[in-house]
């Protein structure tokens, strides 16, 4: 899957507005390029945990109709932890056709960050999915 180098600097930008709780949001495709992040409100307003609210998942859906983009999956923030899917994430994932993004802002422990990963979740595994970022 590819991604601008646009969509990911708000996914960054979003994640550290947010810290210390984790922020989410959707990710609108077109042809195979994720062009639009869609900033929603955590339900859970968690550092550990989200939820997308509802209305804002409904808009975002609107929005991918009316711009003609199709709805490829979400993202969130990890404030404090590296950019894999925690227990939770996995146990919550209910599409296995989403895309789920997930951004990393924790510089205590010598990986590189930001750091932006794509995951498939499914049946309680995860999946690593090559993110490209085109210009
Ligand atoms: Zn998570």
């Amino acid at each position: 899957m590819r991604i601008t180098a646009a969509v990911t600097a708000e996914l960054v930008a979003h994640a550290r507005e947010e810290a210390p709780n984790e922020c989410c949001g959707l990710l609108l495709e077109r042809a195979g390029e994720i062009v639009a992040g869609v900033r929603a409100r955590n339900a859970h307003a968690s550092p550990s945990r989200y939820l997308v609210h509802p209305e804002d998942h409904f808009g975002a859906i609107r929005r991918a109709r009316r711009e003609g983009l199709t709805l490829a999956g979400a993202y969130h923030s990890h404030p404090r932890s590296p950019a894999q899917p925690s227990a939770t994430d996995v146990a919550e994932a209910h599409d296995p056709e989403l895309l789920y993004v997930i951004v990393a802002l924790n510089d205590g422990s010598g990986w590189r960050v930001p750091d932006l990963r794509a995951w498939r979740l499914a049946k309680g595994s995860a999946r690593a999915v090559l993110l490209s970022i085109t210009p």
